[in-house]
């Protein structure tokens, strides 16, 4: 409670710290990212209050009690989109059950790591209980995934990584959580209320540059809405302000490196030889100010006319009816009439390349205790 208070108390600090570590508008920083931060820590410290542990009495000659002990030290990875959102959605549930963290940012956005080191500090965790070690995957990623003494890895990052932490983990018995890439669709029925359905997709496209393994990088809509759907989400596509991520009335900063627009750039052209039409951007802006010139801008931009299976639709550029529909769909989360509306409590994870096991809640503090059950006869 006391990091997510000392956090709270930088606030600006901290969300100017992301903003300009990641190309992300400082108002999301502020809105999003760092209140994210706060209530990881603050969720996981109350949690560890109301948790319950199971007893069963067997044939009336023995009772059965489980344990759920810390399981020592976890290595946790996080990637760059939600750089201090992320890597404190794992080291929260990790230290509030009993372990110790070795916990690595990426090293294209380590600031905020470093700052939240300050923090626990001033909040006087003991030495040794959360310990951020910066630099790149291959180095110091892979050095954890691969050190005996690390039994547990907790990952989040791109689908091949996580193959390759996988492979790293299985030889040596670790247990492994990871959150991997995402390729949402957003599916829009007729008989939606269109304004919010295109103020939601609209969102959920383009929130964090479409940075977000949650985005809803591909759209459904039912045929007979569809003319009348693109008309108007290009329009309010249109109206997305790309500017100077520092500037306080930015919705689209900058995207976070050279290589990361250039595969943006690649998507932008497969999909134009795969049949689609640009409807919308599809190049980068003139540099909003001096400041940002040279800056890794690119314009919102929606691509129509795509058949289902091609590239563009099925690989991550950058992750009553309703009920059937979410019954059908196998995905980790199903979102209805909303988009990113998060309960701490719930599991959180993918299924197939998206990931391997869950996050949030329970499922955290499971994962981060290895049960042990204890049986006594009378
Ligand atoms: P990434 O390249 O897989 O990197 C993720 C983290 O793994 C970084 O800290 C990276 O370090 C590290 N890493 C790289 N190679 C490693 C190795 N061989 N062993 C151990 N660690 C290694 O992913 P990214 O490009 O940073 O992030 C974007 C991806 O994350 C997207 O696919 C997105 O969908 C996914 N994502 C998933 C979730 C989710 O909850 N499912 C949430 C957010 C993002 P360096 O960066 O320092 O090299």
């Amino acid at each position: 409670m006391r990091i997510a208070n000392l956090i709270e108390r930088d606030l600006e600090k901290f969300s100017r710290a992301e903003s300009i570590d990641t190309g992300k508008p400082i108002a999301l920083a502020r809105s999003l990212d760092i209140p994210r931060a706060i209530a990881n820590f603050r969720f996981f410290a109350t949690a560890i209050l109301h948790t319950e542990s199971e007893a069963h009495i067997t044939d009336n000659v023995a009772v059965n009690y489980t344990l759920r002990q810390p399981r020592g030290i976890a290595g946790l990875i996080s990637p760059w989109n939600l750089p201090l959102y992320l890597l404190s959605w794992k080291i929260a549930p990790a230290i509030a059950v009993g372990n110790t963290a070795i916990a690595k940012p990426s090293e294209l956005t380590p600031m905020t790591a470093y700052m939240l080191c300050e923090i626990v500090r001033e909040a006087r965790l003991p030495d040794g209980v959360l310990n951020v070690v910066h630099g790149t995957g291959p180095n110091v990623g892979a050095a954890i995934t691969a050190h005996p003494k690390i039994g547990t890895i907790s990952f989040t990052g791109g689908t091949v990584t996580g193959r390759k932490v996988a492979e790293a983990c299985a030889p040596l018995f670790k247990k492994v959580s990871l959150e991997l890439g995402g390729k949402n669709p957003n599916i829009i029925f007729a008989d939606a209320d269109l304004d919010a359905a295109i103020a939601g997709s609209v969102r959920s496209s383009f929130a964090n540059q479409g940075q977000i393994c949650l985005c809803g990088s591909r759209v459904f809509v039912e045929r007979s809405a569809y003319d009348d759907f693109v008309e108007r989400f290009i329009d309010k596509a249109s109206q997305l302000k790309t500017a100077d991520p520092l500037d306080e009335n930015t919705e689209q900063g900058a995207i976070v490196n050279k290589p990361q627009l250039d595969k943006i750039k690649f998507y932008v052209d497969l999909a134009q030889k795969e049949g689609g039409k640009i409807a919308l951007g599809g190049s980068a802006p003139k540099s909003p100010n001096e400041r940002c010139r040279d800056g890794f801008f690119f314009q919102p931009t929606v691509i129509t006319g795509l058949p289902v299976s091609c590239r563009t639709n099925r690989e991550e550029i950058f992750g009553s009816r309703a009920h059937r529909v979410a019954e059908r769909i196998n995905t980790g989360t199903v979102w209805v009439n909303c988009w990113l509306l998060r309960d701490l409590r719930v599991p959180f994870g993918g299924m197939k390349q998206s990931g391997v096991g869950r996050e949030g809640g329970e499922e955290a503090l499971r994962f981060f205790t290895e049960p042990k059950n204890v049986c006594i006869a009378k």
